[in-house]
């Protein structure tokens, strides 16, 4: 039996509801986290919940539980119950319920919401298979920093790309500029052999898992530049990839029509996933 956790009770999910009336169903006024679990632990929890502070704080939603430490025991409670080794934890805070009406009435309760399901131990073999992205306009709006659940945008992108036989979308600003994809951050590698992703601000969520390669890049004496790149730069790089805490390091060998270099991943890419899979497993950070 599966089993989630909603407001202090740890429920069959088959039987787990939230009220019709709570904010995050009516307004998407709520924000979330996606954790990777390995060898039983959460990757980079901290820096995820670094990130769930900043999400509340920037909606003035206040703190669900008591601290970080009660939260982070129910946390690994949903775990246990569900006995993950290797798999994902997703956490859900809204700003609670309230009669509908758009104003925020204050003093509510926020919902926490959590669910955990397992998934293959990572393996360098099957994540070194390259996938394909294509293009779309960034049709999201101004504050893709706040890790909120308004993601309609994000569910038509990656809906049409996996209709076109596509792992991912790629988004791109009115520029041309590649913003980020519909759920990870999108990277290059130039045949100056500079990682290039974009730089973090109000247009991007800063994610855990581009910080962490990001660290992982310094550490290892790889040349990286935190600047935009267009589409044209990106179908014309040595390589890219895009990642994500569940999509972890994903090489990226066609973007649209276009091949990446010869088609396949890249050994810098390579590097980075032999890196990120050996500070999953053993944290080197
Ligand atoms: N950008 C967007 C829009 C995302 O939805 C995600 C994944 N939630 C990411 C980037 C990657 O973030 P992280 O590495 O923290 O999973």
């Amino acid at each position: 039996m599966t089993t989630a956790y909603v407001n202090g009770r740890y429920i069959a999910q088959r039987d787990a509801a939230v009220h019709i009336n709570d904010r995050g169903f009516q307004f998407a006024d709520a924000v979330y986290e996606v954790f990777a679990v390995q060898d039983g632990k959460l990757v980079d929890v901290e820096a995820h919940l670094d990130r769930l502070d900043r999400s509340l704080s920037e909606l003035s939603i206040p703190q669900p539980m008591s601290s970080r430490q009660a939260l982070k025991l129910v946390m690994r409670e949903v775990l246990r119950r569900n006995r993950i080794e290797y798999g994902g934890l997703y956490l859900q805070v809204t700003r609670g319920v309230a009669p509908r009406d758009f104003p925020d009435p204050g003093g509510l309760e926020p919902t926490v919401v959590m669910t955990a399901w397992r998934t293959q131990p990572f393996d360098a073999e099957t994540a070194m298979r390259g996938a394909k992205v294509v293009s779309a306009p960034d049709i999201r709006w101004k504050r893709c920093d706040i890790k909120t659940v308004q993601l309609l945008a994000g569910v038509l992108a990656k809906t049409d790309a996996h209709a076109r036989g596509a792992a991912e979308a790629w988004l791109l600003d009115e520029t041309g500029f590649v913003t980020e994809g519909s759920a990870s951050n999108a990277w290059i590698v130039t045949y100056d052999n500079e990682l290039i992703t974009r730089h973090t601000d109000t247009a991007i969520l800063g994610g855990i898992t581009r910080q962490t390669v990001l660290k992982l890049a310094a550490q290892n004496g790889l040349t990286y530049i935190e600047r935009p790149f267009s589409l044209e730069e990106a179908k014309a790089a040595r390589e890219a990839f895009t990642t994500s805490s569940t999509m972890m390091v994903r090489p990226v060998v066609q973007i649209d029509d276009t091949a990446i270099a010869n088609g396949e991943t890249g050994a810098f890419t390579r590097q980075i996933i032999e890196l990120y899979g050996a500070y999953m497993r053993g944290g080197t950070i």
